[in-house]
């Protein structure tokens, strides 16, 4: 009898949010944008010339690395761009998550850690948030692997000052420490400045949310010139072309339009108030967000079951059977249309057990 089976890398892959086919749903799930990308995106795609298809993208997806330079005021040696910001954290992993040393993460965080972790055979601990779902510096001092939390951390939507992430970087000088800023366009402060100070700090944003284009698949890091190009040198020895050009130069274009980006994000920051202040009303109770969802359980009504209502009245929500968050929904932040009917339902649900 053969025995391949034996041979093979097995996990225990990541679940994504559900993404519906029906029409007339609300999605608040998966922490997408509610509006669309910048008008300039739009143009791009109306334009592009379908024979460019025949050839291979630009391998180093110069104009897109340009424009992010410029941005973010950092050389173009300092960024590093991958297909969505799962295939850059996962390309980080790999390249600098090598040793036999544990790398660290929160209890409570993004669900994707473990699983690069467990796929690339990288031995990993998790350190627990306290009751308020805080991360304490000093469980990240110690010997280890490499560590990696997102700010703000998702699912709690909590942000940590740029002070203590500080403390940790400086603590850790022979380890990278990955900053997963997905969600920092919606109030919090990047730790983007840091990188020319220390050389093991590796920051991770995404196109996905405050850009809304997580069709388009784009994602990118800066840190110092060293760490973009161990990591280039990894991707190249895997996949010399992941992104596609059409995603290369809309990505660039939305970079060059800051006013719509400062525009939509402001939107979505003063929804995320309001719906702080309605979901308070409603007997919910929450970290304070800086991110585009909010992370909140009801005081007396069970999250399975407001999860399970929500959906039969086509709202989605995010829920997770697990220790620690299984009392809690995660909400995206949609359009303001969009929460009033989720406050609604959330009311004729809350009577029902009234
Ligand atoms: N990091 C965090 C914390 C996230 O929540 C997400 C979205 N699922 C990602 C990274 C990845 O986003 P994307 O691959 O769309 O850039």
């Amino acid at each position: 009898m053969s025995n391949w089976e034996s041979n093979v890398r097995k996990v225990v892959p990541y679940t994504p949010g559900e993404q519906p086919k029906d029409s007339g749903i609300i999605k608040l799930n998966t922490n997408e944008n509610p509006y669309p990308p910048s008008s300039r995106v739009k143009t791009v795609i109306e334009s592009f010339d379908n024979a460019k298809m025949r050839l291979y993208p630009d391998t180093n997806s110069t104009v897109l690395v340009d424009a992010l330079a410029k941005r973010y005021n950092v050389k173009p040696s300092q960024v590093f761009v991958g297909v969505g910001s799962d295939d850059v954290i996962s390309m980080a992993f790999m390249t600098f998550f090598n040793s036999d040393k544990t790398v660290l993460f929160p209890d409570v965080t993004y669900s994707f850690y473990d699983v690069w972790a467990d796929v690339y055979r990288i031995p990993y601990a998790v350190r627990p948030l306290d009751n308020d779902f805080r991360i304490n510096p000093d469980d990240y001092i110690c010997e280890n692997g490499g560590i990696i939390f997102p700010n703000p951390n998702a699912p709690t939507g909590v942000f940590e000052s740029l002070d203590m992430i500080e403390k940790i970087i400086k603590a850790n000088p022979d380890s990278v420490v990955i900053i997963d800023e997905a969600y920092i366009d919606f109030g919090g402060e990047s730790c983007i400045p840091l990188v020319d100070k220390y050389e093991n700090l590796l920051v991770v944003q995404t196109f996905s949310k405050s850009r809304s284009m997580a069709g388009m698949r784009i994602g990118f890091a800066v840190g110092n010139e060293k760490l973009i190009k161990f990591m280039n040198d990894v991707k190249f020895s895997i996949n010399s072309y992941t992104m596609n050009p059409l995603s290369q130069i809309c990505g660039a274009e939305a970079v060059y339009d800051e006013e719509y980006f400062k525009e939509t994000t402001g939107i979505i920051i003063e929804t995320r108030e309001y719906s702080k202040k309605r979901l308070s009303e409603l007997g919910f109770s929450f970290p304070d967000s800086m991110s585009n969802f909010i992370f909140a359980s009801h005081n007396s009504i069970d999250a399975g079951f407001i999860f399970e209502e929500l959906k039969k009245r086509k709202i989605f929500v995010r829920y997770w059977n697990k220790p620690r968050i299984n009392n809690h929904l995660r909400i995206t932040i949609g359009t303001r249309e969009e929460m009033e009917k989720l406050f609604s339902a959330l009311e004729e649900i809350l009577q029902m057990k009234g």
